[in-house]
């Protein structure tokens, strides 16, 4: 397993907005030690040869504010920075991406408790959803929203309102974006992740040279 460079990160990561600006934050996921490269098992069962580790990008402050920034300059999150919402994330890596939001929407926070899995599971660590309340949730890396649904069945068991997701990195951004607006949500994103998932390992070149199986989860 190693580090990916700079250079290598611009075509594994692609910035919503072509801005040099949002660009420049390619380089610094790298620089954080944000992407891997090995042989990854995923939450929801693919392989794949890349990894965005959000758990370093979230420890440089300074980077995880601005790309919660970026997620706060889009249209989806502009249009509720005026409402009274809470931000719903799990406790592993996407907290630091949801305290930065709700510290830069001006919105309270709620932290789902993860199982040893680290999947969200259905109990609040901290913070509190009210009933009625508006919820976004946030999270580091998403492919269809899969991963997604434990935290949109907390909110709904607590009778709050998710109005919608802002994740980092999205796998599949039209396919994301979709599949939560069939369930009427928006979804803000500010990375597209470019390379393949092998489902459950089928066609999978590290598999097939016999490369050992890395859990994504342990480095999160
Ligand atoms: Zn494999």
């Amino acid at each position: 397993m190693r580090r990916v460079s700079r250079e290598e990160a611009h075509g594994l990561l692609r910035t919503r907005s072509r801005a040099k600006s949002d660009r420049v934050l390619v380089e610094r996921v790298a620089d954080a030690g944000g992407l891997l490269h090995g042989h990854f098992l995923q939450q929801a069962g693919a392989h794949s040869e890349f990894f965005l580790r959000y758990a370093a990008v979230g420890r440089d402050a300074d980077l995880n504010r601005r790309i919660a920034e970026v997620l706060c300059a889009t249209d989806e999150m502009k249009g509720a920075k005026d409402k009274d919402a809470t931000v719903l994330c799990p406790e592993s890596a996407g907290f630091y991406l949801g305290s930065a939001v709700a510290q830069a929407q001006d919105w309270s926070l709620a932290v789902a408790a993860i199982d040893l899995g680290r999947r969200p599971g259905r109990t609040l660590r901290r913070g509190a959803l009210a009933p009625g309340g508006l919820v976004v949730i946030v999270n580091d890396v998403a492919t269809t929203g899969g991963g997604l649904l434990a935290l949109l069945d907390l909110a709904h068991r607590a009778h709050a309102k998710v109005v919608g997701v802002a994740v980092a990195a999205a796998a599949e951004p039209t396919a994301l974006v979709k599949a939560m607006k069939a369930r009427g949500l928006w979804t803000a994103w500010a990375f597209k992740t470019l390379w393949p998932h092998a489902p459950a390992g089928e066609g999978c070149a590290a598999c097939d040279a016999g490369e050992p199986l890395l859990p994504a989860a342990e480095f999160n």
